[in-house]
């Protein structure tokens, strides 16, 4: 062994005989030395876990960003899918849908109106004012019936209004007010005529399929432009009963 070897051995030995003899004096010292490795320990973990918090709370904030992005396509899409592009009304499957749902739970009357010689607003003024005249009327149904009403675009220039009712009187109101409207919007330049709409109204007790109240208004619609347009007409014919009558009193029960 060199002697720098031997000096190192001793200084060892030197340091472990003192930390015996301080142990042999102290006998709390080994439960300070744990303690302090314990602290050591426990700050780390409070550490780490401070650290796994503002993780999880980062997360939590994008999740929820994630969410109200997710939230807002959704929202994009069922729009997108039930509405008109040009003009913001209800597009026809969704006319349909809400009819059917309104059917199944009250009495209803169902408008429909087309803008009359709309192919000749095409051939004077062009496409792009035709389409500024299917805005404007939807606008001014808006205007006229306010938001809650459904109002839709099932055709090219054919329009339609949900109009829940026990009152058959009250829809032939609403029916003269929508024309009278339309025959009074001012459209703008260019085009400096007078637009016309000819409006056909079906009243259907609750139960009623949607196909034939839409083929009553309908029938009633072409009554109007038969009539000279720019007028209103009622489908009369009340709809066939929903249920049998019941059985007379004297009927026999076959088993
Ligand atoms: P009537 O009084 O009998 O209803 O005559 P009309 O000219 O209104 O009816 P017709 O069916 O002959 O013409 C409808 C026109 O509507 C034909 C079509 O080119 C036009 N049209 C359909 N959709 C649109 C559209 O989105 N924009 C424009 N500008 N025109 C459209
Ligand atoms: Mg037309
Ligand atoms: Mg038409």
């Amino acid at each position: 062994m060199t002697p720098k070897a031997d000096a190192d051995l001793f200084a060892l030995e030197s340091a472990a005989l003192a930390n015996a003899k301080a142990a042999h004096a102290d006998p709390r010292a080994d439960a300070r030395a744990a303690l302090a490795e314990m602290i050591v320990h426990y700050e780390r973990l409070m550490r780490e876990s401070r650290r796994l918090i503002r993780r999880s709370d980062r997360a939590e904030l994008d999740m929820n960003q994630m969410n109200r992005q997710l939230h807002e396509l959704a929202q994009q899409l069922e729009y997108r899918a039930t509405h008109d592009p040009l003009s913001g009304a209800l597009n026809r499957a969704a006319v349909i849908d809400r009819a059917t749902a309104c059917l199944l739970e009250d009495d209803m009357a169902l408008i429909v109106l087309d803008i009359d010689h709309f192919k000749w607003v095409n051939d004077d003024f062009g496409h792009p004012a035709g389409d500024t005249v299917i805005k404007t009327v939807v606008h001014c149904l808006r205007t006229l019936l306010g938001p809650e009403v459904a109002v839709g675009r099932v055709g090219g220039e054919e329009f339609s209004v949900i109009w829940p009712t026990s009152d058959g009187d009250e829809a032939r109101d609403v029916a003269g007010h929508i024309c009278d409207a339309i025959a009074d919007q001012v459209f703008g330049a260019p085009i400096d005529r007078q637009v016309t709409a000819s409006v056909g109204v079906s009243w259907n007790p609750k139960g009623t399929s949607f196909e034939l109240a839409y083929s009553r208004a309908d029938e009633a619609l072409y009554a109007a432009k038969r009539a000279g347009r720019n007028c209103v007409k009622i489908h009369s014919q009340l709809p066939p009963p929903l249920t049998p009558p019941p059985a007379p009193s004297d009927a026999i029960l076959l088993e």
